[in-house]
Protein backbone atom coordinates (compact mmCIF):
# COMPACT_ATOMS: atom_id res chain seq x y z
CA UNK A 1 0.00 0.00 0.00
CA UNK A 2 1.64 3.12 -1.29
CA UNK A 3 0.47 6.28 1.39
CA UNK A 4 0.34 10.08 -0.51
CA UNK A 5 0.52 12.72 2.36
CA UNK A 6 2.40 15.42 1.45
CA UNK A 7 2.84 16.53 -1.98
CA UNK A 8 6.13 17.19 -4.37
CA UNK A 9 7.90 20.59 -3.79
CA UNK A 10 7.98 23.26 -6.62
CA UNK A 11 11.41 22.74 -8.77
CA UNK A 12 12.88 24.64 -11.23
CA UNK A 13 11.13 22.04 -13.99
CA UNK A 14 7.75 23.50 -12.77
CA UNK A 15 8.70 26.96 -12.93
CA UNK A 16 9.58 26.16 -16.70
CA UNK A 17 6.53 24.60 -17.51
CA UNK A 18 4.44 27.22 -16.28
CA UNK A 19 6.02 29.84 -17.75
CA UNK A 20 5.39 27.45 -21.40
CA UNK A 21 1.92 27.08 -20.77
CA UNK A 22 0.31 30.62 -19.91
CA UNK A 23 3.15 33.12 -20.37
CA UNK A 24 6.42 33.82 -18.15
CA UNK A 25 4.73 37.34 -17.04
CA UNK A 26 1.90 35.68 -15.35
CA UNK A 27 4.33 33.60 -13.27
CA UNK A 28 5.49 34.98 -10.33
CA UNK A 29 8.41 34.05 -7.77
CA UNK A 30 9.33 37.04 -6.39
CA UNK A 31 9.52 37.53 -2.31
CA UNK A 32 6.56 40.05 -2.26
CA UNK A 33 3.68 38.05 -4.53
CA UNK A 34 4.70 35.01 -2.82
CA UNK A 35 4.27 36.94 1.21
CA UNK A 36 1.23 38.94 0.13
CA UNK A 37 -0.77 35.71 -0.37
CA UNK A 38 0.35 33.58 2.58
CA UNK A 39 -2.39 34.25 4.97
CA UNK A 40 -5.79 36.19 5.42
CA UNK A 41 -6.86 37.94 8.06
CA UNK A 42 -7.81 35.06 10.16
CA UNK A 43 -5.61 34.64 13.17
CA UNK A 44 -1.96 33.12 11.63
CA UNK A 45 1.35 31.29 13.57
CA UNK A 46 3.13 34.58 12.22
CA UNK A 47 5.73 32.94 14.06
CA UNK A 48 5.93 30.22 11.29
CA UNK A 49 5.00 32.35 8.73
CA UNK A 50 8.08 30.36 6.15
CA UNK A 51 6.05 27.46 6.76
CA UNK A 52 3.12 28.65 4.41
CA UNK A 53 4.21 30.76 2.28
CA UNK A 54 3.58 29.61 -1.45
CA UNK A 55 6.83 28.89 -3.77
CA UNK A 56 5.03 30.59 -6.82
CA UNK A 57 2.16 32.94 -7.78
CA UNK A 58 0.39 32.07 -11.27
CA UNK A 59 -2.40 34.58 -12.20
CA UNK A 60 -4.44 33.01 -15.01
CA UNK A 61 -6.87 34.80 -17.26
CA UNK A 62 -9.05 31.80 -18.86
CA UNK A 63 -10.34 28.66 -18.41
CA UNK A 64 -7.87 27.29 -20.46
CA UNK A 65 -4.95 28.58 -18.68
CA UNK A 66 -6.65 27.57 -15.29
CA UNK A 67 -6.28 23.28 -16.85
CA UNK A 68 -3.01 24.11 -18.05
CA UNK A 69 -1.87 24.81 -14.64
CA UNK A 70 -4.01 21.94 -13.29
CA UNK A 71 -2.48 19.59 -15.68
CA UNK A 72 1.01 20.54 -14.87
CA UNK A 73 0.46 20.50 -11.13
CA UNK A 74 -0.74 16.50 -11.69
CA UNK A 75 1.82 15.66 -14.07
CA UNK A 76 4.79 16.94 -10.99
CA UNK A 77 2.19 16.34 -7.98
CA UNK A 78 2.60 19.07 -6.71
CA UNK A 79 -0.27 21.16 -4.62
CA UNK A 80 -2.46 24.39 -6.07
CA UNK A 81 -4.51 26.60 -3.91
CA UNK A 82 -6.92 28.43 -5.33
CA UNK A 83 -6.56 31.94 -3.88
CA UNK A 84 -9.67 34.75 -4.57
CA UNK A 85 -10.06 37.86 -2.14
CA UNK A 86 -7.98 35.69 0.19
CA UNK A 87 -10.42 37.63 3.11
CA UNK A 88 -11.64 34.01 4.14
CA UNK A 89 -11.77 33.70 7.73
CA UNK A 90 -11.39 29.58 7.64
CA UNK A 91 -8.02 29.61 6.04
CA UNK A 92 -8.84 27.89 2.98
CA UNK A 93 -6.79 30.14 0.67
CA UNK A 94 -3.73 29.28 3.00
CA UNK A 95 -1.04 27.05 1.29
CA UNK A 96 -0.41 24.59 3.57
CA UNK A 97 1.77 22.58 1.80
CA UNK A 98 3.44 25.70 -0.08
CA UNK A 99 3.25 24.67 -3.86
CA UNK A 100 1.93 27.12 -6.51
CA UNK A 101 -0.52 29.55 -5.30
CA UNK A 102 -3.61 30.43 -8.15
CA UNK A 103 -4.42 33.65 -8.01
CA UNK A 104 -7.64 34.26 -9.58
CA UNK A 105 -8.03 38.11 -9.61
CA UNK A 106 -7.07 38.66 -13.45
CA UNK A 107 -10.23 36.55 -14.38
CA UNK A 108 -12.21 39.82 -14.00
CA UNK A 109 -14.45 40.04 -17.02
CA UNK A 110 -18.21 40.69 -17.09
CA UNK A 111 -18.58 38.00 -20.05
CA UNK A 112 -22.59 38.94 -20.41
CA UNK A 113 -25.45 40.96 -19.14
CA UNK A 114 -28.48 39.50 -19.95
CA UNK A 115 -31.44 41.98 -18.46
CA UNK A 116 -34.60 39.76 -20.41
CA UNK A 117 -33.55 36.51 -18.95
CA UNK A 118 -32.01 38.66 -15.43
CA UNK A 119 -28.91 36.93 -15.40
CA UNK A 120 -24.88 38.34 -15.89
CA UNK A 121 -22.34 35.79 -16.84
CA UNK A 122 -18.97 36.89 -14.78
CA UNK A 123 -15.31 35.36 -14.52
CA UNK A 124 -14.71 34.70 -10.46
CA UNK A 125 -12.22 37.16 -9.93
CA UNK A 126 -14.73 40.15 -10.06
CA UNK A 127 -15.79 42.06 -7.01
CA UNK A 128 -19.47 42.54 -5.42
CA UNK A 129 -19.04 46.09 -5.00
CA UNK A 130 -17.57 46.65 -8.74
CA UNK A 131 -20.31 44.17 -10.36
CA UNK A 132 -23.48 46.35 -8.74
CA UNK A 133 -21.38 49.69 -9.74
CA UNK A 134 -21.88 48.28 -13.29
CA UNK A 135 -25.29 47.11 -12.81
CA UNK A 136 -26.62 50.07 -11.45
CA UNK A 137 -27.65 52.07 -14.47
CA UNK A 138 -29.93 49.00 -15.39
CA UNK A 139 -31.82 48.88 -12.39
CA UNK A 140 -30.37 45.36 -11.31
CA UNK A 141 -28.54 44.67 -8.01
CA UNK A 142 -26.55 41.40 -7.24
CA UNK A 143 -27.55 40.90 -3.49
CA UNK A 144 -24.81 39.10 -2.40
CA UNK A 145 -23.88 41.46 0.48
CA UNK A 146 -21.08 40.12 3.24
CA UNK A 147 -19.66 42.01 5.70
CA UNK A 148 -16.51 42.21 3.28
CA UNK A 149 -18.51 43.72 0.47
CA UNK A 150 -15.85 46.10 -0.53
CA UNK A 151 -13.10 43.05 -0.49
CA UNK A 152 -14.19 39.94 -0.98
CA UNK A 153 -14.73 38.47 -4.76
CA UNK A 154 -16.79 35.96 -6.53
CA UNK A 155 -14.96 33.09 -6.49
CA UNK A 156 -14.24 33.23 -2.51
CA UNK A 157 -18.27 33.44 -2.26
CA UNK A 158 -18.84 30.65 -4.45
CA UNK A 159 -15.86 28.55 -2.65
CA UNK A 160 -17.08 29.29 0.72
CA UNK A 161 -20.56 29.25 0.66
CA UNK A 162 -20.91 32.49 1.58
CA UNK A 163 -23.64 33.97 3.66
CA UNK A 164 -25.20 37.66 2.71
CA UNK A 165 -26.45 40.02 5.29
CA UNK A 166 -29.54 40.66 3.27
CA UNK A 167 -29.99 36.95 2.92
CA UNK A 168 -33.33 36.26 4.52
CA UNK A 169 -34.51 38.23 1.73
CA UNK A 170 -32.62 37.55 -1.51
CA UNK A 171 -30.68 33.84 -0.57
CA UNK A 172 -27.08 33.76 -0.20
CA UNK A 173 -24.38 32.85 -2.19
CA UNK A 174 -25.34 29.28 -3.08
CA UNK A 175 -28.46 30.54 -4.08
CA UNK A 176 -27.49 33.11 -5.90
CA UNK A 177 -25.75 31.40 -8.86
CA UNK A 178 -27.37 29.59 -11.35
CA UNK A 179 -24.71 28.19 -13.16
CA UNK A 180 -20.44 27.20 -13.06
CA UNK A 181 -18.00 26.52 -14.88
CA UNK A 182 -15.66 24.63 -12.96
CA UNK A 183 -12.08 23.10 -14.27
CA UNK A 184 -11.83 20.07 -12.15
CA UNK A 185 -8.31 18.85 -10.57
CA UNK A 186 -7.26 16.79 -13.63
CA UNK A 187 -7.62 19.99 -15.60
CA UNK A 188 -11.33 19.00 -17.53
CA UNK A 189 -13.62 22.11 -18.43
CA UNK A 190 -17.56 21.43 -17.29
CA UNK A 191 -20.42 23.41 -17.23
CA UNK A 192 -22.97 22.62 -14.43
CA UNK A 193 -26.49 23.97 -12.60
CA UNK A 194 -29.02 22.84 -11.12
CA UNK A 195 -29.85 18.95 -12.17
CA UNK A 196 -28.40 20.29 -15.70
CA UNK A 197 -26.18 21.76 -17.69
CA UNK A 198 -28.30 25.08 -19.30
CA UNK A 199 -26.45 28.30 -17.95
CA UNK A 200 -29.29 30.32 -17.45
CA UNK A 201 -31.77 27.60 -16.57
CA UNK A 202 -32.42 27.85 -12.50
CA UNK A 203 -34.22 24.44 -11.66
CA UNK A 204 -33.83 21.15 -13.68
CA UNK A 205 -34.06 17.74 -13.46
CA UNK A 206 -32.01 16.05 -16.50
CA UNK A 207 -29.26 15.19 -14.10
CA UNK A 208 -27.34 15.49 -11.14
CA UNK A 209 -27.18 18.81 -9.20
CA UNK A 210 -23.54 18.87 -9.44
CA UNK A 211 -23.50 22.72 -9.16
CA UNK A 212 -24.21 22.24 -5.48
CA UNK A 213 -21.32 19.83 -4.93
CA UNK A 214 -19.19 22.81 -5.97
CA UNK A 215 -20.31 25.63 -3.37
CA UNK A 216 -18.75 25.79 -0.43
CA UNK A 217 -16.15 23.33 -0.77
CA UNK A 218 -12.66 25.63 -0.27
CA UNK A 219 -11.18 25.14 -3.98
CA UNK A 220 -10.76 21.29 -3.23
CA UNK A 221 -12.71 19.99 -5.85
CA UNK A 222 -12.69 22.72 -8.92
CA UNK A 223 -11.67 25.78 -9.58
CA UNK A 224 -14.71 27.88 -10.67
CA UNK A 225 -13.51 29.91 -13.48
CA UNK A 226 -16.79 31.40 -15.35
CA UNK A 227 -20.60 32.06 -13.12
CA UNK A 228 -23.63 32.95 -14.34
CA UNK A 229 -25.59 34.92 -11.19
CA UNK A 230 -29.32 35.69 -10.59
CA UNK A 231 -30.52 39.94 -10.96
CA UNK A 232 -32.96 41.29 -9.14
CA UNK A 233 -34.98 44.76 -9.09
CA UNK A 234 -32.70 47.33 -7.12
CA UNK A 235 -34.72 47.87 -4.37
CA UNK A 236 -36.68 51.37 -4.05
CA UNK A 237 -36.68 51.25 -0.70
CA UNK A 238 -34.28 50.15 1.89
CA UNK A 239 -35.13 50.75 6.27
CA UNK A 240 -32.84 50.04 8.84
CA UNK A 241 -34.71 49.83 12.17
CA UNK A 242 -32.51 49.01 15.39
CA UNK A 243 -34.20 48.54 18.40
CA UNK A 244 -32.66 48.40 22.36
CA UNK A 245 -33.58 46.17 25.19
CA UNK A 246 -32.90 46.40 28.96
CA UNK A 247 -32.12 42.81 28.71
CA UNK A 248 -30.45 40.04 26.32
CA UNK A 249 -33.60 37.65 27.14
CA UNK A 250 -35.88 40.29 25.93
CA UNK A 251 -33.76 41.11 22.56
CA UNK A 252 -33.65 37.23 22.29
CA UNK A 253 -37.26 36.99 22.74
CA UNK A 254 -37.94 39.92 19.99
CA UNK A 255 -35.69 38.21 17.89
CA UNK A 256 -37.39 35.14 17.66
CA UNK A 257 -40.91 37.50 17.22
CA UNK A 258 -39.64 39.38 14.49
CA UNK A 259 -37.86 36.51 12.66
CA UNK A 260 -40.95 34.83 12.19
CA UNK A 261 -43.49 37.78 11.29
CA UNK A 262 -43.89 36.73 7.57
CA UNK A 263 -42.47 39.74 6.25
CA UNK A 264 -41.54 38.89 2.88
CA UNK A 265 -39.29 42.20 2.59
CA UNK A 266 -37.70 41.78 5.89
CA UNK A 267 -34.07 41.11 4.79
CA UNK A 268 -32.11 41.06 7.95
CA UNK A 269 -32.61 40.36 11.95
CA UNK A 270 -29.16 40.55 13.93
CA UNK A 271 -29.06 40.54 17.64
CA UNK A 272 -26.51 41.54 19.63
CA UNK A 273 -25.23 40.69 22.72
CA UNK A 274 -24.38 42.93 26.01
CA UNK A 275 -21.10 41.66 25.38
CA UNK A 276 -21.25 43.37 21.77
CA UNK A 277 -23.13 46.32 22.86
CA UNK A 278 -20.12 47.29 25.91
CA UNK A 279 -17.37 46.55 22.81
CA UNK A 280 -18.59 48.65 20.80
CA UNK A 281 -19.42 51.60 23.26
CA UNK A 282 -15.60 50.89 24.52
CA UNK A 283 -14.31 51.06 20.98
CA UNK A 284 -16.85 52.93 19.09
CA UNK A 285 -15.97 50.95 16.40
CA UNK A 286 -19.82 51.44 14.63
CA UNK A 287 -22.15 54.12 15.28
CA UNK A 288 -23.51 53.24 18.29
CA UNK A 289 -23.98 55.76 21.16
CA UNK A 290 -26.83 53.71 23.07
CA UNK A 291 -27.92 55.08 26.36
CA UNK A 292 -26.39 52.88 29.41
CA UNK A 293 -29.71 51.39 29.78
CA UNK A 294 -29.71 49.56 26.54
CA UNK A 295 -27.97 46.31 26.71
CA UNK A 296 -28.78 44.30 23.93
CA UNK A 297 -29.90 45.38 20.52
CA UNK A 298 -31.69 43.92 18.16
CA UNK A 299 -31.33 45.28 13.85
CA UNK A 300 -33.44 44.51 11.19
CA UNK A 301 -33.71 45.68 8.13
CA UNK A 302 -36.44 46.03 4.73
CA UNK A 303 -35.25 45.70 1.20
CA UNK A 304 -37.97 45.93 -1.95
CA UNK A 305 -40.63 47.97 -3.38
CA UNK A 306 -41.72 51.17 -1.68
CA UNK A 307 -45.10 50.51 -1.06
CA UNK A 308 -44.21 46.92 0.38
CA UNK A 309 -41.34 48.24 2.44
CA UNK A 310 -44.02 51.09 3.88
CA UNK A 311 -46.39 48.37 5.44
CA UNK A 312 -44.04 46.08 6.60
CA UNK A 313 -42.23 49.15 8.60
CA UNK A 314 -45.88 49.51 10.05
CA UNK A 315 -45.87 45.74 11.65
CA UNK A 316 -42.63 45.87 12.47
CA UNK A 317 -42.26 48.77 14.53
CA UNK A 318 -45.71 47.49 16.14
CA UNK A 319 -43.97 43.90 16.89
CA UNK A 320 -40.39 45.32 18.54
CA UNK A 321 -42.35 47.37 20.68
CA UNK A 322 -44.81 44.99 21.64
CA UNK A 323 -41.98 42.63 22.56
CA UNK A 324 -39.79 45.47 24.51
CA UNK A 325 -38.02 46.96 22.34
CA UNK A 326 -37.05 50.75 21.77
CA UNK A 327 -36.36 52.24 18.74
CA UNK A 328 -32.90 53.96 18.40
CA UNK A 329 -33.26 56.19 15.82
CA UNK A 330 -33.06 57.05 12.57
CA UNK A 331 -29.24 58.19 12.84
CA UNK A 332 -28.30 55.72 14.29
CA UNK A 333 -29.97 52.80 12.42
CA UNK A 334 -28.73 53.98 8.66
CA UNK A 335 -25.19 54.68 10.42
CA UNK A 336 -24.56 51.54 11.97
CA UNK A 337 -26.15 49.65 9.08
CA UNK A 338 -23.66 51.16 6.64
CA UNK A 339 -21.11 50.31 8.47
CA UNK A 340 -22.30 46.25 8.74
CA UNK A 341 -21.01 46.01 4.99
CA UNK A 342 -17.33 47.10 6.14
CA UNK A 343 -15.98 45.74 9.04
CA UNK A 344 -12.37 45.99 8.40
CA UNK A 345 -11.80 48.51 11.78
CA UNK A 346 -12.55 45.60 14.09
CA UNK A 347 -8.70 44.62 14.50
CA UNK A 348 -7.31 48.07 15.61
CA UNK A 349 -9.63 47.68 18.89
CA UNK A 350 -7.66 45.36 20.79
CA UNK A 351 -7.18 45.39 24.90
CA UNK A 352 -5.24 43.19 26.68
CA UNK A 353 -6.57 42.55 30.42
CA UNK A 354 -4.83 45.35 32.16
CA UNK A 355 -6.18 47.98 29.63
CA UNK A 356 -3.18 48.45 27.40
CA UNK A 357 -4.56 48.93 23.95
CA UNK A 358 -2.42 46.91 21.63
CA UNK A 359 -3.01 45.41 17.48
CA UNK A 360 -4.91 42.54 17.82
CA UNK A 361 -5.89 39.99 14.89
CA UNK A 362 -9.23 39.10 14.18
CA UNK A 363 -11.03 35.95 15.16
CA UNK A 364 -14.75 35.56 14.14
CA UNK A 365 -15.70 31.75 15.03
CA UNK A 366 -18.91 31.19 13.13
CA UNK A 367 -21.35 28.52 13.60
CA UNK A 368 -24.73 27.71 12.90
CA UNK A 369 -27.33 27.26 15.93
CA UNK A 370 -31.11 26.80 15.87
CA UNK A 371 -32.86 29.48 17.87
CA UNK A 372 -33.78 27.35 20.85
CA UNK A 373 -30.02 26.64 21.85
CA UNK A 374 -29.02 30.46 21.52
CA UNK A 375 -29.14 31.90 24.73
CA UNK A 376 -26.87 28.15 25.86
CA UNK A 377 -24.29 28.50 23.00
CA UNK A 378 -24.02 32.64 24.49
CA UNK A 379 -23.11 31.30 27.99
CA UNK A 380 -20.66 28.49 27.27
CA UNK A 381 -18.32 30.39 24.13
CA UNK A 382 -18.10 33.45 26.72
CA UNK A 383 -17.38 31.21 29.64
CA UNK A 384 -14.74 29.24 27.27
CA UNK A 385 -13.44 32.44 25.94
CA UNK A 386 -13.17 34.71 29.12
CA UNK A 387 -10.91 31.04 30.69
CA UNK A 388 -8.47 31.76 28.06
CA UNK A 389 -8.32 35.56 28.76
CA UNK A 390 -7.35 34.87 32.32
CA UNK A 391 -4.94 32.15 31.91
CA UNK A 392 -2.98 33.76 28.57
CA UNK A 393 -3.60 37.22 28.99
CA UNK A 394 -3.70 37.91 25.04
CA UNK A 395 -7.14 37.37 24.27
CA UNK A 396 -10.27 40.00 23.71
CA UNK A 397 -13.72 39.42 23.87
CA UNK A 398 -15.83 41.33 21.55
CA UNK A 399 -18.76 40.09 21.87
CA UNK A 400 -21.22 37.88 19.68
CA UNK A 401 -23.75 38.39 17.24
CA UNK A 402 -26.62 36.27 16.23
CA UNK A 403 -28.16 36.50 12.46
CA UNK A 404 -30.80 35.24 10.78
CA UNK A 405 -29.42 32.97 8.42
CA UNK A 406 -32.03 31.58 6.43
CA UNK A 407 -33.24 31.95 2.40
CA UNK A 408 -36.29 33.71 1.91
CA UNK A 409 -37.50 33.77 5.59
CA UNK A 410 -35.99 34.78 9.04
CA UNK A 411 -36.26 31.82 10.86
CA UNK A 412 -35.02 28.73 11.71
CA UNK A 413 -31.22 28.33 12.43
CA UNK A 414 -28.68 31.61 12.81
CA UNK A 415 -25.46 32.47 12.27
CA UNK A 416 -23.67 32.40 15.44
CA UNK A 417 -20.66 34.76 15.62
CA UNK A 418 -18.08 35.19 18.57
CA UNK A 419 -15.61 38.01 17.77
CA UNK A 420 -12.14 37.23 19.49
CA UNK A 421 -8.82 39.30 19.52
CA UNK A 422 -5.74 37.99 19.13
CA UNK A 423 -2.15 39.80 20.09
CA UNK A 424 -0.37 37.90 17.18
CA UNK A 425 2.90 39.08 17.73
CA UNK A 426 2.95 38.04 21.29
CA UNK A 427 2.13 34.29 19.58
CA UNK A 428 4.91 31.89 20.31
CA UNK A 429 4.07 28.19 19.93
CA UNK A 430 2.55 27.29 23.55
CA UNK A 431 0.21 30.16 23.16
CA UNK A 432 -1.06 29.15 19.47
CA UNK A 433 -1.37 25.97 20.59
CA UNK A 434 -3.79 27.55 23.71
CA UNK A 435 -5.53 29.36 20.87
CA UNK A 436 -6.29 26.22 18.95
CA UNK A 437 -7.61 24.55 22.13
CA UNK A 438 -9.70 27.37 22.72
CA UNK A 439 -11.37 26.60 19.11
CA UNK A 440 -11.39 23.38 19.87
CA UNK A 441 -13.75 23.85 23.54
CA UNK A 442 -16.38 26.34 21.26
CA UNK A 443 -16.76 23.68 18.49
CA UNK A 444 -17.37 20.78 20.87
CA UNK A 445 -20.21 23.51 22.50
CA UNK A 446 -21.20 23.49 18.86
CA UNK A 447 -21.90 20.23 18.27
CA UNK A 448 -23.04 19.25 21.36
CA UNK A 449 -25.61 22.05 21.23
CA UNK A 450 -27.15 20.40 17.78
CA UNK A 451 -25.02 22.84 16.04
CA UNK A 452 -23.15 22.90 13.26
CA UNK A 453 -19.06 24.06 12.84
CA UNK A 454 -19.20 26.89 10.48
CA UNK A 455 -22.42 28.75 8.78
CA UNK A 456 -20.29 30.27 6.22
CA UNK A 457 -16.61 30.40 6.61
CA UNK A 458 -15.68 26.84 6.12
CA UNK A 459 -14.16 24.59 8.60
CA UNK A 460 -10.34 24.38 7.35
CA UNK A 461 -8.10 25.32 10.84
CA UNK A 462 -7.03 23.22 13.44
CA UNK A 463 -9.58 23.51 16.12
CA UNK A 464 -12.36 23.21 13.54
CA UNK A 465 -11.27 20.64 10.53
CA UNK A 466 -10.69 17.57 12.77
CA UNK A 467 -14.59 17.81 13.86
CA UNK A 468 -15.63 17.50 10.34
CA UNK A 469 -16.02 13.35 10.79
CA UNK A 470 -17.37 13.95 14.28
CA UNK A 471 -20.14 16.17 12.73
CA UNK A 472 -20.62 14.19 9.50
CA UNK A 473 -20.90 10.19 10.73
CA UNK A 474 -18.48 7.67 9.78
CA UNK A 475 -20.54 7.55 6.56
CA UNK A 476 -20.82 11.08 5.14
CA UNK A 477 -17.41 11.40 5.94
CA UNK A 478 -16.73 8.64 4.12
CA UNK A 479 -18.47 10.05 1.11
CA UNK A 480 -16.74 12.83 1.08
CA UNK A 481 -13.58 10.94 0.71
CA UNK A 482 -14.56 9.18 -1.97
CA UNK A 483 -15.63 12.27 -3.85
CA UNK A 484 -12.31 13.92 -3.11
CA UNK A 485 -10.55 10.31 -4.32
CA UNK A 486 -11.81 10.38 -7.10
CA UNK A 487 -12.00 14.15 -8.61
CA UNK A 488 -8.21 14.71 -7.45
CA UNK A 489 -6.79 11.46 -7.99
CA UNK A 490 -2.96 12.97 -6.89
CA UNK A 491 -4.50 15.32 -3.97
CA UNK A 492 -3.20 18.13 -5.89
CA UNK A 493 -6.16 20.60 -5.54
CA UNK A 494 -5.75 22.16 -2.23
CA UNK A 495 -4.65 19.44 0.07
CA UNK A 496 -5.17 18.95 3.57
CA UNK A 497 -8.13 21.19 3.68
CA UNK A 498 -11.38 19.68 5.45
CA UNK A 499 -9.21 17.36 7.09
CA UNK A 500 -9.16 15.62 3.38
CA UNK A 501 -5.72 14.10 3.64
CA UNK A 502 -7.52 11.52 5.14
CA UNK A 503 -8.68 10.64 1.99
CA UNK A 504 -5.33 9.40 0.66
CA UNK A 505 -4.39 7.81 3.65
CA UNK A 506 -3.61 3.96 3.06
CA UNK A 507 -5.23 4.16 -0.33
CA UNK A 508 -3.34 3.09 -3.37
CA UNK A 509 -2.26 6.26 -4.85
CA UNK A 510 -0.41 6.88 -7.56
CA UNK A 511 3.21 4.86 -7.82
C1 LIG B 1 -14.22 42.16 7.50
C2 LIG B 1 -14.73 40.84 7.06
C3 LIG B 1 -16.09 40.58 7.09
C4 LIG B 1 -16.61 39.35 6.64
N1 LIG B 1 -17.96 39.14 6.61
C5 LIG B 1 -18.47 38.03 6.03
C6 LIG B 1 -19.87 37.85 5.85
O1 LIG B 1 -20.69 38.69 6.23
N2 LIG B 1 -20.31 36.72 5.24
C7 LIG B 1 -19.44 35.77 4.80
O2 LIG B 1 -19.88 34.77 4.21
N3 LIG B 1 -18.12 35.90 4.99
C8 LIG B 1 -17.60 37.01 5.55
N4 LIG B 1 -16.25 37.16 5.70
C9 LIG B 1 -15.35 36.10 5.26
C10 LIG B 1 -14.91 36.20 3.80
O3 LIG B 1 -15.01 37.50 3.29
C11 LIG B 1 -15.74 35.23 2.97
O4 LIG B 1 -15.44 33.92 3.37
C12 LIG B 1 -15.54 35.36 1.44
O5 LIG B 1 -16.50 34.52 0.82
C13 LIG B 1 -14.16 34.96 1.00
O6 LIG B 1 -13.97 35.49 -0.28
P1 LIG B 1 -12.51 35.78 -0.85
O7 LIG B 1 -12.72 36.33 -2.21
O8 LIG B 1 -11.72 36.61 0.05
O9 LIG B 1 -11.94 34.29 -0.92
P2 LIG B 1 -10.57 33.63 -0.44
O10 LIG B 1 -10.36 33.85 1.01
O11 LIG B 1 -9.47 34.04 -1.35
O12 LIG B 1 -10.91 32.11 -0.71
C14 LIG B 1 -11.89 31.44 0.02
C15 LIG B 1 -11.92 29.96 -0.38
O13 LIG B 1 -12.41 29.84 -1.71
C16 LIG B 1 -11.47 29.13 -2.51
N5 LIG B 1 -11.53 29.72 -3.86
C17 LIG B 1 -11.16 30.96 -4.22
N6 LIG B 1 -11.38 31.14 -5.53
C18 LIG B 1 -11.89 29.99 -6.00
C19 LIG B 1 -12.32 29.55 -7.29
N7 LIG B 1 -12.25 30.34 -8.35
N8 LIG B 1 -12.78 28.29 -7.40
C20 LIG B 1 -12.85 27.46 -6.34
N9 LIG B 1 -12.46 27.82 -5.09
C21 LIG B 1 -12.00 29.08 -4.93
C22 LIG B 1 -10.13 29.31 -1.81
O14 LIG B 1 -9.24 28.25 -2.09
C23 LIG B 1 -10.57 29.30 -0.36
O15 LIG B 1 -10.70 27.98 0.10
C24 LIG B 1 -15.71 38.36 6.18
C25 LIG B 1 -14.33 38.61 6.17
C26 LIG B 1 -13.85 39.82 6.60
C27 LIG B 1 -12.37 40.05 6.55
Amino acid sequence: MATLTVPNPVTDQVITALEQAIGKEKVRTDLGARIARTRVPAPFPVHRFAEYMPDVVVLPESAEEVSAVLRIANQFRVPVVPRAGGTGLADGAVPLHKGILLDIKKMNKIIELDLVNRTVTVQPGLNMLKLNEYLAPYGVFYPDDPASYPVSIIGGRIGTSGWSLIGSRYGHTRDLVISLQVVLPTGEIVRLSDGGGAPKVRKASTGYNLKQLFIGTQGTLGVVTEATLELFPKPEAELAAFFGYESFADAYRSTGALSTSGLGTLAAVILFDERKVDYLRRDDEAYIPLPERIKAVVATALYGVEDEVRAAANRLFRLAKETGGEYLGDELSAGDWASRHDRYATPLHGRLPDGTVVPMSWHCEDAAIIYSELPAIKQKWHEITDRYIQKYGIFDNWGMFFYSNNPYKGWGDYLVEIDIGIWEQALNEETWQAWVNLKREITRATLEHQGSISACHGACREGDAEFIPVELGEGGFELMKKIKRLLDPNNILNPSKNYLHLAYVDEEVGA
